[in-house]
């Protein structure tokens, strides 16, 4: 590191440490000792680098001494002006304490009720750290950016930021200079606009962090939790996480202008993480490898044309950039994107109008490639805000097209729709809702764009099963009803299929391991009637992704010899678990959560645990409870869901807890091995309606009718205790089950 840069980091260390100190002092004076601080529910890992970097659950003012005292002993003497020092060693020291530091005196802001301002996200929280992780688990996004701003014009600001939203990366912005933002650069130029609520930023991959440097610390602090839930690493195992995200989170810092102290200490941090930051200015010495770091850990680039693509450079970054020919931008990072009413030049579906989308193969000598058809007006043809009726028919023909595979292509419509800037797509089949915005038509799309993206991202991405693409579109009314009844009837085939399908129907079962990239020895066997923990893939889903791209993250699993029919567990399923675990999983049993059940990653839907329900009669009675990520709030087991979560995630086999996708909820298989759905005793009422529908049709099989509202919800109680009681009341079957013991 150059003596400049040293000294620079030192000195902002030390200027952070000090403030932080006085905060301290003050806190003291007013709040007391024992006074709480942090971040509340919106953490389980309390101060988030306390917790990993030295082992320390820090929760009230007193707390907070011990992370002070080690700030100190990280810091080391004053560098005398002549010394040099060949390698990063105490300048990553002076990151480290710049990192605990800044996490106190925001742990302490926090403490006193402060909140972020409107419009900046201020700390970001476990639940969207987990969804987030998601998308990192599954490509769509690649990395994220940290930047410290403002840029020198609006111009660049935009430029940039569009740049890494092209490539789905995420883009976190911090900082000022004088009191200008990058924030509001980007409300200058419309990359996002003030009166986006931060959901929507997150959804546009630009989320205005905070408007000071201090802020860069939420951004730090969410990374490093994800070697906690997605690593599956815990409290002090700082070496281990720091090697988590120096592998895994593909990130990096951008700064705008000379570098100030303060800044350089926050860089120290970033690149003690393994994030390596590119500056715009001359003034910046670079700092190259040098055989004691592998990587870049500073780097210039001056041109504002170039700033994203030296980024990924820098940092090995993949990405893939979507060219699809249509007026507007096409990327990955515009799918959650919303198009709001007073936005809207027309929309198609819901209760507005009769909407559908088809897709289905023929004989490939029927249609002609990249055919696209318009039967009817256009969206021309109606006024502003208005609605039309719209059918989307795609014919895909391909020698290794196979008509399983059409809903799972069918499904691809709503994601590449969404990717398009200004359209809005939600549902499927013939319960669709789609907007175009205004600011899109103007720039000139209209309906046969559709058919442009499909048939481009349908060959892009599926190619190895299809070689031809044809789209029609319809909004004559009478053109579509007439293809409705077809459609229909597909879709009632396509639920029959998977619907009829049982697990002892099959000779063989699908592994997912997409999770291992984040969470090393997770592997998820998905059996027809267990689907992914993620919700976002079944049995026939795994199988046409097997055909598609079969050395990817889909495996068959042949069941091989039965072990134990009621517990689900074959032994061609075991070898293959432990082969696949890195030999950490020897047995696993698909219908049990206490024997052997699944490992689970982070990214599960819902998690269930055992739940006591004692009573006169049955003084050991065991209930199973189930919460999922959106009810962030209290479970009768004391615990939310990212507590719950954070005991369970990692990729590890907890006995008596487990991560589920929403659907296993009604499966036939559902803990079969601890008698099913009888002993569903709590669960978010949100959650229970959702499931409604199935849940009665499995009652019935179960000859349990009436099952479904004897389970309670937040309305009844939170309370372990309340669970017990209302169970007893209601004459819930667990409360008379023998207990479950393991
Ligand atoms: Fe991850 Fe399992 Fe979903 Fe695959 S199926 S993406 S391993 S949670
Ligand atoms: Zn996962």
């Amino acid at each position: 590191m150059s003596h400049q840069v040293f000294c620079a980091v030192i000195r902002g260390a030390r200027a952070w440490v000090e403030k932080a100190e006085e905060e301290f002092k003050k806190a003291r004076g007013e709040m007391g000792d024992d006074a709480t601080i942090g971040f509340g529910e919106e953490t389980a890992f309390c101060l988030p680098m306390a917790y990993v970097l030295m082992g320390l659950e820090a929760r009230k003012v007193k707390d907070l001494e011990p992370i002070l005292e080690h700030c100190r002993e990280l810091l080391g003497p004053v560098p005398s002006e002549k010394l040099w020092l060949p390698y990063l060693g105490d300048g990553l020291d002076a990151g480290a304490a710049t990192m605990l530091a800044q996490e106190v005196t925001t742990a302490l802001m926090y403490g006193r009720g402060w909140k972020p301002e409107e419009g900046w996200q201020g700390f970001i929280s476990d639940t969207i750290m987990r969804e987030l992780g998601i998308q990192l688990v599954d490509g769509r996004m690649p990395g994220f950016a940290a930047i410290l701003g403002p840029a020198p014009t609006a111009e660049i600001a935009q430029k940039v930021v569009q740049d890494l939203q092209m490539r789905s990366i995420l883009s976190f912005l911090v900082a000022n200079s004088d009191g200008k933002t990058m924030r509001e650069q980007l409300y200058e130029t419309e990359v996002i606009k003030p009166e986006m609520s931060m959901k929507d930023c997150w959804d546009v991959f630009v989320v205005p962090v905070g408007p000071t440097t201090l802020d860069a610390i939420h951004v730090l602090d969410w990374s490093i939790r994800s070697a906690l839930t997605f690593g599956g690493r815990g409290l002090g195992e700082s070496r281990e996480c720091i090697d988590y995200t120096k592998k895994r989170i593909h990130a990096f810092g951008i700064t705008f202008g000379p570098i100030p102290d303060d800044w350089y200490a926050v860089g120290a941090a970033a690149i003690l993480l393994g994030y390596p930051i590119i500056s715009d200015s001359e003034t910046t010495p670079e700092v190259r490898p040098t055989g004691v770091t592998v990587r870049e850990a500073i780097v210039v680039e001056k041109d504002p044309d170039k700033m994203v693509p030296t980024c990924i450079d820098t940092r090995a970054v993949k990405v893939k950039i979507e060219k699809v020919d249509i007026p507007v931008a096409f990327a990955a990072a515009f799918e959650g994107e919303r198009v709001r009413k007073d936005d809207m030049q027309v929309q198609f579906g819901s209760k507005f109008s009769t909407a559908f989308e088809y897709l289905h193969m023929v004989d490939p000598a029927s249609i002609d490639d990249g055919a696209i058809e318009l039967t009817g007006p256009d969206i021309d043809s109606v006024e502003v805000g208005g609605a039309m009726d719209l059918g989307v028919e795609v014919f895909v023909g391909g020698r290794a097209m196979q008509r399983d595979f059409e809903s799972i292509l069918e499904r691809q419509v709503h994601i590449y729709v969404n990717h398009a800037t200004g359209l809005m797509h939600t549902g499927q089949r013939d319960l669709v809702w789609s907007r175009i915005s205004k600011k899109a038509f103007n720039a000139g799309f209209r309906l046969k764009h559709i058919g442009t993206i499909l048939h481009a991202k349908i060959h892009d991405e599926y190619g190895a099963i299809v070689d031809k693409v044809a789209v029609k579109i319809y909004t004559d009314l009478k053109a579509i009803e007439g293809r409705l009844t077809e459609a229909r009837e597909a879709y009632r085939w396509r639920d029959d299929r998977l619907g009829g399908m049982t697990d002892e129907s099959v000779d063989i079962f699908y592994s997912c391991t997409l999770c291992q990239s984040y969470a090393p020895e997770h592997v998820c066997i998905v059996t027809p009637e267990r689907l992914g923990l993620c919700g976002a893939y079944n049995w026939l889903d795994c199988r046409a992704n097997v055909e598609i791209n079969p050395t990817g993250p889909n495996r068959p699993v042949k069941k091989g010899r039965t072990i134990d029919v009621e517990k689900g567990e074959w032994e061609g399923v075991n070898q293959f678990v432990y082969e696949h675990s890195g030999h950490k999983i020897r047995r696993f049993a698909a219908y049990s959560m206490v024997d052997a059940p699944m490992t689970s990653c982070g990214c599960f839907e819902c998690i269930m645990c055992l739940l006591p329900i004692p009573n006169e009669k049955n003084p050991e009675a065991t209930g199973v409870m189930v919460t999922n990520r959106e009810y962030t709030g209290p479970t009768p087991m004391g615990m939310n869901f990212g507590e719950l979560a954070k005991m369970a995630g990692g990729g590890a086999q907890t006995p008596g807890m487990m991560g589920i996708g929403r659907l296993y909820l009604t499966s036939r298989k559902f803990i079969s091995a601890e008698a099913a759905q009888k002993r569903l005793v709590w669960m978010p009422k949100e959650l229970k309606e959702s499931i409604k529908e199935r849940f009665l049709v499995r009652e019935k099989e179960l000859e349990e009718e009436g099952l479904w509202e004897k389970i309670a919800d937040e309305t009844v109680t939170t309370e372990m205790d309340g669970v017990a009681v209302h169970s007893t009341e209601v004459s819930h079957p667990a409360a008379t089950m023998e207990p479950i013991v393991y």
